[in-house]
């Protein structure tokens, strides 16, 4: 088994882009390899981190001339090269590094080389190997290089040009390209053909910033015949429901996505995309062959990535909406010249499989820490001592996916977790490591999911934001892909559902059910009897949530199903008898079959009712113990450290005592952020 750590941070989108894709590039390349992706910053100074992003984000925006100052600062500064002031991060660093114990290093982020640089000074007495992915290309800054690493890898060669220049050895740059997602490799349904009179041209607007002129700048794409557009709003899902009336009326030309996955096959079928000048961003681009409108510029930073579009003459770097939409015009109305020269000069330096080839580079970088002698405990670092206790007794801290639990003890399992493919606030790859590292065995993630026509009117203000119809597709792919995941890392079974909302105008005429372990999407518009007879055709579960007068105030109740019970309780599998923090007695006085779930939407709700099912972990097992409904029980889920002893009181849980008490205090110790 080979060990990596991938280090990012969350300042711009490069960072988290390329740890996200190489962890995906590692773990298709090789099932002998355990890949940890961690954002020290995140673990070490959350609150702070949090306001120097937001501060981050601010002067991007409003002061554009300051931050490039300040970049230019930066790039001179000697500050960093011990990594003084940032004694905390050194400090978690050290940590992380003795529990993970890596064959190699993987840094996306230029601090991480100089604390390790810090901690380990004699470059021999370093366990493991260092990788630098520079994610900017061209104006790259010093300080990716002036501490020492074993390979850098760079997006091309006048990247690498750079570095030699500054004095980098040739044999340590590894001009690969940078790692945009392994499905960049994969060939696309429908490629852009040629634009032509009377054929459309596939314009994709990915919204980062500027979201107040946004609509304007839509309106004006849409004045030129023959385009059509799909535009991504990423989390802002208020300006999704701001745009959706233009998508209503322009139906067919124009398509809204929210938070989406499917960056690659959208880059991969668009003639054109336009979007800011991101590391990650750009090398899409490029590697879906896909030219580029750059509509906005980070001064400093990004201006290197814009540099490197414009000096290939694949794409535009524009001021304002009006230039936009002229571009676009030119490539809809010339027949098709400009589109092809554009693209022809992208083939050229295109690398859409970059990830899996530095992928390779690791995994030959981890034989190579493998091949040299490693000592048995990790040099103590003076930085830490005493301060972390992390290498007190040298006992090596394992994850808790590896607590191996017999099939004895319960399974802990919440079968009522919403993303934000809906109105949650995580994704689905941060929900299964949120659940994954608290050591779950089962979950099933349940976005809301809405027939649009009852959307209308008064309506619209009492349904919660739902799954996009465009996006239904892709959410089962999504979760049929993180599910896998899960199951590789962490042996938690993850089942896709749905929560089909069917709001009425009161509270009598609500009713929420849940579908679980579905294999396909089942249309909203169908009414209830007939959407749990095709939740049963597909094995599913049909189960009634929140199905009584609830107590907290966040929540609308939805009581259609309990005062229709002598229909529905003969077809329904099972009702909530808790939800969140709400316990409803009825469901049990009736003798109904019970579960009890989190209806999660943000982490503060992981403290709350969940279901424990004494039976098998598959998923089989878990619905037919659901449908019988004996040995099922219920625990109320509170702060992790409590959790173990509580646990252990109720369910006797059998030796070694250890896996438990120390998993779930791990667990919180890990909590490894995963890249967004
Ligand atoms: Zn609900
Ligand atoms: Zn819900």
């Amino acid at each position: 088994m080979k060990t990596v750590l991938i280090l990012t941070a969350g300042f711009g989108d490069g960072h988290n882009a390329a740890a996200r894709n190489l962890r995906e590039a590692l773990e298709l390349s090789s099932p002998e390899v355990e890949v940890t992706v961690a954002d020290l910053y995140e673990r070490s100074y959350k609150r702070l981190n949090h306001l120097a992003r937001k501060a981050y984000l601010g002067a991007v925006r409003y002061a554009p001339k300051l931050w490039a100052g300040f970049f230019k600062l930066l790039d001179r500064s000697p500050w960093l090269a011990d990594g003084r002031g940032l004694a905390r991060l050194q400090q978690s660093l050290a940590a992380l590094i003795e529990e993970v114990r890596p064959d190699c290093v993987v840094s996306t982020y230029p601090t991480y080389a100089h604390l390790i640089h810090g901690l380990f000074r004699d470059h021999c007495e370093r366990p493991f190997r260092l990788v630098t992915i520079i994610t900017d290309a061209r104006s790259i800054n010093s300080v990716w290089h002036r501490a020492p690493s074993d390979r850098f890898v760079v997006c091309d060669d006048a990247t690498a040009g750079v570095l030699q220049r500054a004095g980098i050895e040739r044999d340590c740059i590894a001009p690969l390209g940078f790692p945009v997602s392994p499905w960049f490799a994969k060939a696309p349904p429908n490629p852009p053909a040629r634009p032509q009179p009377g054929r459309r041209l596939r314009v994709l607007y990915v919204i980062n910033t500027g979201r107040k002129k946004c609509g304007k700048a839509i309106d004006r794409l849409l004045e030129i015949p023959d385009v059509e557009i799909t535009v991504t709003v990423g989390r802002y899902s208020e300006l999704k429901k701001k745009l959706a009336k233009r998508a209503r009326k322009f139906e067919g030309r124009l398509h809204l996505l929210g938070w989406t996955n499917q960056m690659p096959q959208l880059l991969l079928s668009s003639h054109v995309v336009i979007g800011k000048a991101g590391g990650a961003a750009v090398q899409e681009a490029i590697a879906a062959r896909c030219p580029m409108i750059i509509n906005q510029v980070i001064p400093g930073q990004e201006e290197g990535n814009a540099r490197l579009l414009e000096d290939l003459g694949a794409g535009a770097v524009v001021n304002g909406k009006k230039e936009a939409a002229r571009w676009v015009r030119q490539l809809a109305e010339d027949g098709g010249d400009l589109w092809s020269q554009w693209r022809a000069r992208l083939e050229k330096i295109s690398r859409p499989d970059a990830a899996l080839r530095i992928a390779q580079l690791i995994l030959d970088e981890c034989d190579r820490a493998n091949h040299c002698s490693r000592p048995e405990k990790l040099p103590a670092c003076p930085a830490i001592n005493g301060e972390t206790g992390a290498s007190e007794s040298g006992a090596r801290f394992r994850p808790p996916a590896r607590l191996n639990r017999r099939t004895a003890q319960p399974l802990l399992c919440d079968f009522h977790i919403h993303t934000n493919y809906s109105d949650g606030k995580l994704t689905v790859s941060e929900v299964v490591d949120f659940y994954g590292a608290r050591g779950f065995d089962c979950i099933c993630i349940t976005d809301h999911w809405t027939d649009s026509r009852r959307l209308i009117g008064k309506l619209s203000r009492l349904t919660p934001f739902t799954l996009s119809y465009d996006q239904i597709e892709e959410y089962f792919e999504v979760l049929a892909r993180e599910a896998r995941r899960a199951w590789r890392r962490y042996e938690m079974l993850v089942l896709t559902g749905l929560e089909f909302n069917k709001d009425g105008p009161t509270r009598k005429s609500t009713a929420h059910l849940l579908g679980l372990d579905l294999q396909s999407p089942i249309s909203p518009r169908l009414d209830l009897m007939e959407t749990i007879q095709r939740i049963h055709a597909q094995g599913g579960l049909a189960v009634a949530a929140h199905p009584h007068i609830m107590k907290s105030d966040w929540a609308r109740d939805s009581l259609y199903l309990w005062d229709h019970q002598e229909a529905f309780a003969p077809v329904i599998d099972a009702w909530e008898i808790a939800n969140r923090n709400n316990l409803f007695t009825p469901v049990s006085l009736r003798r109904l079959p019970f579960l009890a779930n989190s209806d999660f939407h943000k982490p503060k709700h992981i403290y709350s009712w969940k279901t424990l099912l004494h039976c098998e972990k598959n998923a089989d097992a878990i619905k037919s113990c659901i449908r019988k409904n004996e040995k099922v029980s219920i625990t109320l889920y509170r702060r992790e450290e409590k959790q173990a002893t509580v646990a252990e009181r109720l369910h006797q849980w059998e030796q070694p005592r250890l896996p438990l008490d120390r998993g779930f205090s791990t667990a919180k110790r890990l909590a490894v952020s995963t890249a967004r």
